[in-house]
């Protein structure tokens, strides 16, 4: 496996104003690295006179920060376009140190949201007024406007991709952002942070607000945010959501998932096999779009029989990272028992692997597949989060399509066919927002916006592309007519 270089972070603290600062907050939250199974780092649990200062700094930020012109905020983004670049190696550490992902994985996690500022260098195009005649004599123009201090609240699977799928868009246009990010994984909130003071970015502007439910709380409630994005378990979406908006505040709040995949008997083998086996394992199951469940319609054992051999050749620490915490293994071990209490066929059995060398006291868990899955198991139901593929067999499409289209979330769908009518079929009536043909994990590209449907989020559009670019703004129509020029001016025409 690639060599994940240990660090010892200390206590970090908030990021506010430009510089590191102490919270008011006793109660601290150690940081544990699921490789070493060691506390790496402590980040203060901030209270709500933490979030107080920090929205008052945003906010006294704002009134410059908003004056510049879209051009030059957007320089910034081409300047920490190239900060990230340049420190790739030691973000994807963080990343890996924190959360459990390869470094090849938080490399490709990097680059996802750095695609994301990219988008953002191009906001003068996008923010170029739509202006026209609209009577005699009468224009109409409308323009983008921030809305102040905005807030972001993500999870531990993305540290650094999700935060970057908010900060980029809302910073250009001209608002000053709040982050809180996961406390589990920290750390690379507060290098992005350091990244974007290195970029140029005026203090203030960017602040990251470390802690749990109170600072949470805090943010959903507080008057001067005026929007929330979140981004975590459905559970906590529909909580931030509810709440944020009972108060009047914008929120666009990104759930859980479960997603399918759909596989026919015409599916090319091998890159069935393989999209199958990385959809479900990338991360170590641990993302959003993972598709923990695989519905097989029909006769599809020669590509069971593929998917099991390539499960057998996975190595973990090169092809899957750690899971994030003891916790979250004992979890998904529990619904690995569960499924095989409940006479699910084990092909493949993750527990009990043998760790990689010199991280010995990770938290590990191989690949897992369960087949004759029942649709109304736990495993089958439910978000596991782990690198856990459940294989139902189905009869026939419609059989396949109607256990996609009962599970209440919505994040994304494939099929795996080499038919086109039934790939159309598939697109045209899965429950999701986003949807993958011959591809497991299909996260669109920006400029296209990233966003289930259903329970996998609470709000209306996506976080990303130009929907990304709509929630953070206000729309202004200055609709003007001019009159006929004063006698006192005509002499000078
Ligand atoms: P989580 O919901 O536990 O935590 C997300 C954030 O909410 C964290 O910052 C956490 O501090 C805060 N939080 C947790 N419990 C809270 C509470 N009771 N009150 C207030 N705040 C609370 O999620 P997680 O375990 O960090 O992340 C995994 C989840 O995120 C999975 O469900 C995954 O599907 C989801 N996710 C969704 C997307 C998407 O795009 N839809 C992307 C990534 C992750």
């Amino acid at each position: 496996m690639s060599n994940i270089e240990y660090k010892k972070f200390g206590e970090r603290q908030n990021w506010i104003n430009g510089n590191y600062e102490h919270s008011n907050s006793n109660r601290n939250i150690s940081v544990i690295s699921p490789y070493f199974n060691q506390e790496i780092a402590t980040i203060p649990d901030s209270d709500r006179n933490d979030l107080d200062h920090a929205v008052k700094i945003a906010s006294s930020a704002f009134s410059e920060w908003s004056r510049l012109n879209i051009r030059e905020r957007s320089e910034i983004m081409f300047q920490f376009k190239r900060v990230i670049e340049s420190h790739l190696d030691e973000l994807a550490n963080i990343i890996a140190l924190d959360n459990g992902k390869t470094l090849d994985d938080a490399k490709a996690s990097i680059m996802r949201g750095k695609e994301v500022v990219e988008f953002a260098t191009s906001l003068p195009n996008i923010f170029n007024g739509d202006s026209s005649q609209v009577a005699d004599g009468i224009t109409c123009t409308m323009t983008h406007e921030p809305l102040g201090v905005v807030a972001g609240i993500t999870p531990f699977n993305f540290p650094a991709m999700v935060p970057l799928w908010m900060i980029p868009l809302a910073i250009t246009a001209g608002n000053c952002f709040i982050l809180k990010p996961s406390e589990q994984t920290p750390l690379s909130a507060l290098k992005i942070a350091e990244y974007l003071k290195e970029a140029g970015l005026p203090d203030g502007v960017f602040n990251v607000l470390n802690g749990s439910k109170e600072a949470v709380e805090g943010i959903c409630d507080h008057p001067e945010i005026k929007a929330v994005a979140f981004v975590g378990s459905s559970n906590v979406a529909n909580i931030v959501y509810s709440r944020s908006t009972s108060l009047g505040k914008r929120a666009l709040c990104l759930g859980g998932a479960k997603n399918h995949m759909i596989v026919v008997p015409d599916a090319d083998l091998d890159s069935t096999a393989k999209g199958l086996l990385a959809s479900s394992m990338g991360s170590a199951g641990q993302r959003c779009m993972a598709a923990s469940v695989a519905v097989g319609v029909a006769e599809i054992d020669h590509i069971i029989d593929r998917l099991v051999s390539e499960a057998n050749s996975y190595v973990l620490g090169r092809d899957m990272g750690t899971i994030v915490s003891r916790s979250a293994l004992d979890r998904i071990s529990g619904y690995i028992e569960e499924a095989e209490k409940m006479g699910a066929k084990v092909l493949v059995d993750g527990r009990n692997p043998i760790s990689p060398k010199g991280y010995e006291e990770g938290y590990w868990l191989g690949v897992t597949i369960l087949d004759h899955v029942q649709p109304d198991w736990p495993c089958a139901k439910e978000e596991i989060f782990g690198p856990v593929l459940s294989i139902i067999r189905a009869n026939t499409l419609e059989d396949a399509m109607r256990i996609e289209n009962n599970n209440p979330y919505g994040n994304a769908a494939a099929v795996f066919t080499t038919s086109g009518e039934v790939a159309k079929t598939i697109s045209e009536t899965a429950s999701s927002g986003m949807v993958g043909i011959n591809i497991g994990v299909p996260v669109p590209r920006e400029p296209y916006s990233f966003g289930g449907w259903n329970e996998s989020k609470y709000g209306h559009g996506d976080i990303t592309g130009k929907s990304g670019v709509e929630f953070w703004t206000n729309l202004k129509k200055v609709t003007a007519r001019w009159p006929e020029s004063t006698e006192s001016w005509k002499k000078y025409f």
